[in-house]
This record gives structure tokens, C-alpha cells and sequence, in this order.
């Protein structure tokens, strides 16, 4: 299998390379040349599943290379539960993704990530220390940190906005161990933090010295191929369940809704989908930050508008980096078609989303306050505790289905564990908390609904802060080549 550019101004590439440059150089995304074909599976364990996938994609791999790790990154240790688990909420067949480390969907492909860049590497021949650079908002930080964690030939340096993530999302990324994770936190917002981290990819003297030292920077982001492969196997793995418990005959149809953000998430779905799981069609749920909806459902993709702050941060997102490979479809694989909406973008902050993309697709939104209600309505009438992301989901589904007579089978991806965000919960839930104290927060509320809080989050309480650095955002730079270049 070979990779191509959205944009048309590449060469093909291995999977391997593909993995390795994370990006097209001159810019644009890799993606398949073609989409393999895989019917439903079933029967089969989340592992198998994800071996056979990813033999499909990974035509430079070995089985064993690829066996090994797939045994690394799902297991009973990483998630001991299920890996993905399908609940029944009502109408909705809910596949939760965050029975990681972290408890957030990020998981399911950061604990693969790693190991498939190393061995891209390798077999590349790329023999350079990598340092992989974060501006987190929150979640992807944790994430990340943990999946790159003591990964050989590695290194990784994470930067939050001190005062821009919560209580529970610093105390887990502080907390964190592993000779090669740096945590730092910026005196500055989010914007600061990505500013600062993206000026350092782009600094061209910077990676001549970091060169000579033999390191080169690296970015875990969504838009690399090694981080999108992994998420197509739980739709499948989604599909069975939906036979195996009874809700779908073999072979029928189903529609997916998705909390989306960079649209990563929903992308995966629909490669699925290209390689022949029956799906109908596509749900795109937004929050406030409705780019998507309006570029889905009115045709211009325009990122000109007010920056909102919601209950579903993991969302808050005006470019949606993935949604460039869709188009690429959209427009017939005509890089150069693709190339020019994306200087539209840059240039004019919108584009025409072509008319096709309502055939798959449909779009929709929820506010903060929606999903709230959602919260509540699902925990009272179907015993399901959903946090505000899934909320939002669960709300635009249950309004396509309404708006559109369409009785399909529903699959809705749920994303994050409810008490990684135990003070929006608690409040639509109308449970009494302080807004500062996440923790007591989390207790109210495994107290109030009777589940437990996750491992990983009511243990990051007591372990010792590992990280304790807080610099100016104007010393991020600094910073990093001190870091890298002091011995
Ligand atoms: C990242 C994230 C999303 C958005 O996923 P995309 O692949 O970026 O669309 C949704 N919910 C949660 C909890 C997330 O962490």
C-alpha cells in the first residue's frame, strides 16, 4: 500500500514514511492510494481485528512486527476492562472509548502511536533522537505522555496553559512518570502555548542545530496517518457487538454519530465504511463551535466567527485539520482542487464545501446547556451517565433522528469518561459542587450515581508531583534549547 497527498505535490510514500513525516513536507496530509476491502468481522477479539486491519495498511510491516505491537498497546494492562465496550442507552448503542490510561478516546490510538513511529523509523533508517512537542488544552497532553513514556529513542515535552486546564487534567499531567516526559507549565493561555510550539516546528536554524545534535522534533497530532489507522478497527469492532448483542442483523446497515472535533474521529468511521462496513450515513456532532455544521449542511466552511469556551472542550475547535482528507474525496482525488480550498482557507478563512459531502453526511450541534439536559435525560430514564462530550453526541442523534425520519440502527461514539469532567456532570445532573474542587467534585458524584471514578483519575490524587516547571510564554523557546541542546 502506498500513500498519496491530499494535495496532490507529493511523491507516493510508504506507510512507513508516511508515519515518519507525520505531514506532506510541502503540505497536505498522506492518505491510502485505495481503500482495501474488508467485510464486517466477527467473532473475532479487538486485537485480532486490529491485526488484520492493519495488515491491509501496513503492507511494509511484518505480521510479527505488527503482532508485537498490537499486544503492547491493548491489553489487559492498558485497558483492563474491554477495550471498547458497546452499552445500551435507550435507542442509542453507545461504543465507549476511554477505558485507557487516561480515560479519554485519545487513548485508544496514543498507545499505538508511539510504537508505530518507532518502527517507521526504523525502518527508515532514521537514526535521530525524537523529541515530540505538545501544546495541550488538556486531554491529548495526558494522552500523549502516556503512550510515549519510556519509549525508547524518544523524547516528549509537554506545554499547558497554567491556568487554562483543570485541577484533575494538571494534577494527571504533573503526576506523570517516565525518564523522557517533561511537563511545563506557561504563564499564558492555550493560543500562547500552540503559538510558541508551532514557531518551533517552523524554526528553520533551530533544526539544523538540533540536527547536528542528532534530534528532530515531532508532533503526535491527529493528522498522522499512525494516529487515524487505529481508530477504523473500533467501528468494526463496534459492528460486531451491535450483531453479537442482538440489535442489528448481519450485514444491515447502521448510521455513527460522532462528538467531533478535528475530525479524526468521524474520518475513521467513514474509511471504515470505504472498506465495507454497511454504513448509512454519517452524524457529525458539534458544539458551540458549529464550523462543521454550517460547512456540512450550508456548504461554507468558515472559520471567521467567535472562539466559544463549552462543557465539551476536547471540541472547542474552529480548523478542523482532518476534515482535508474528506475533501479529497469530495472533490474527485483532485489534489490540486483540494490545494486551492486550502489557500482559500488560509487566505479567505472559508471555503465551498462541494454539494457531495450531504450524501454521507449530515451535520448538527448542540450548546453547552443541550447537552446538559442530555446529561440528565439519559442518567434519569436509561441509567447511562454520559459526560458533556457524549452529551452532545447523544443530542444530535436523537435530532437527525427526529428531523429525518431515519430509524437506522444508531452507533454513537462516546469519548471521554464522565469523571474526567465531574463538575459539568455534576452540574447537569443539578448536584450541588464547587466549581474549583474537581475532586470533591468526582466524589459527589460517585457518591450521588453510585459508580466508581476511574483508577487512573482518583489514584493521579496521590501520587507525587513529578514536574513542578512554570515559565513565561516568552521563554518557551529558550527553554526548549536548553532542554535539548545544554549538554
Ligand atoms: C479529541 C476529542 C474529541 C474530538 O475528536 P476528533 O477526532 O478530534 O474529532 C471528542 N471528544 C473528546 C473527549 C476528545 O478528547
Amino acid at each position: 500500500m502506498r500513500y498519496i497527498s491530499t494535495r496532490g505535490n507529493s511523491p507516493s510514500v510508504s506507510a512507513a514514511e508516511a508515519i515518519t513525516l507525520g505531514m506532506v513536507p510541502e503540505g497536505g496530509l498522506f492518505l491510502p492510494q485505495e481503500f482495501p476491502s474488508m467485510p464486517p468481522q466477527y467473532g473475532k477479539s479487538y486485537q485480532e481485528l486490529a491485526k488484520s486491519i492493519f495488515k491491509l495498511y501496513l503492507t511494509d510491516f511484518t505480521e510479527e512486527e505488527i503482532a508485537a505491537i498490537v499486544g503492547r498497546a491493548y491489553n489487559d494492562n492498558s485497558f483492563p476492562r474491554s477495550v471498547a465496550p458497546l452499552v445500551r442507552a435507550g435507542e442509542m448503542n453507545v461504543l465507549e472509548l476511554w477505558h485507557g490510561p487516561t480515560a479519554a478516546f485519545k487513548d485508544m490510538a496514543l498507545q499505538i502511536l508511539p510504537l508505530f513511529m518507532t518502527a517507521s523509523r526504523r525502518k527508515c533508517g532514521d537514526e535521530k533522537e525524537l523529541v515530540i512537542l505538545v501544546a495541550t488544552s488538556g486531554d491529548t497532553g495526558k494522552a500523549a505522555l502516556e503512550g510515549f513514556k519510556d519509549v525508547e529513542h524518544i523524547r516528549i515535552i509537554c506545554f499547558y496553559p497554567k491556568d487554562g486546564v483543570s485541577a484533575l487534567q494538571e494534577r494527571q499531567m504533573l503526576t506523570t512518570a517516565g525518564g523522557n516526559t517533561k511537563v511545563i507549565g506557561v504563564k499564558g493561555n492555550f493560543d500562547d502555548c500552540q503559538t510558541a510550539v508551532k514557531g518551533l516546528f517552523a524554526d528553520a536554524e533551530l533544526k539544523e542545530l538540533l540536527a547536528a545534535h542528532g534530534i528532530a522534533f515531532s508532533s503526535a497530532n491527529s493528522i498522522n496517518w499512525g494516529r487515524l489507522l487505529p481508530q477504523i478497527v473500533y467501528y468494526y469492532h463496534g459492528y460486531a457487538q451491535m450483531v453479537a448483542a442482538g440489535r442489528i442483523n448481519a450485514g444491515e446497515p447502521i448510521n455513527i454519530t460522532v462528538p467531533t472535533g478535528n475530525f479524526g474521529n468521524i474520518l475513521a468511521a467513514y474509511y471504515a465504511a470505504r472498506m465495507g462496513l454497511p454504513v448509512n450515513k454519517f452524524i457529525c456532532a458539534s458544539n458551540e463551535n458549529n464550523v462543521l455544521t454550517d460547512g456540512i449542511m450550508q456548504g461554507i466552511y468558515c472559520t471567521d466567527r467567535p472562539f466559544c469556551k463549552t462543557t465539551s472542550p476536547s471540541m472547542d475547535i474552529l480548523v478542523s485539520s482532518n476534515f482535508e482528507r474528506l475533501l479529497y474525496e469530495l472533490c474527485e482525488h483532485r489534489g490540486e482542487a483540494v490545494a486551492a480550498l486550502m489557500s482559500g482557507l488560509s487566505k479567505d478563512h472559508k471555503y465551498e464545501v462541494p454539494a457531495a459531502v450531504r450524501q454521507d453526511f449530515y451535520g448538527g450541534f448542540a450548546d453547552s446547556a443541550q447537552a446538559a439536559a442530555v446529561i440528565k435525560h439519559y442518567y434519569e430514564k436509561h441509567g447511562y451517565l454520559a459526560d458533556p462530550h457524549t452529551a452532545v453526541a447523544l443530542a444530535v442523534a436523537e435530532a437527525y433522528r427526529e428531523q429525518s425520519g431515519d430509524t437506522t440502527p444508531m452507533l454513537v461514539a462516546s469519548t471521554a469518561n464522565p469523571y474526567k469532567f465531574p463538575v459539568a456532570v455534576c452540574e447537569a445532573l443539578g448536584i450541588k459542587c464547587d466549581e474549583g474542587k474537581v475532586m470533591q467534585a468526582a466524589a459527589t458524584l460517585s457518591a450521588f450515581t453510585s459508580t466508581d471514578m476511574p483508577k487512573s483519575l482518583s489514584e493521579a490524587a496521590g501520587l507525587p508531583i513529578l514536574h513542578d516547571t512554570v515559565i513565561d510564554k516568552a521563554d518557551i523557546s529558550a527553554c526548549v534549547r536548553e532542554l535539548l541542546l545544554a549538554e
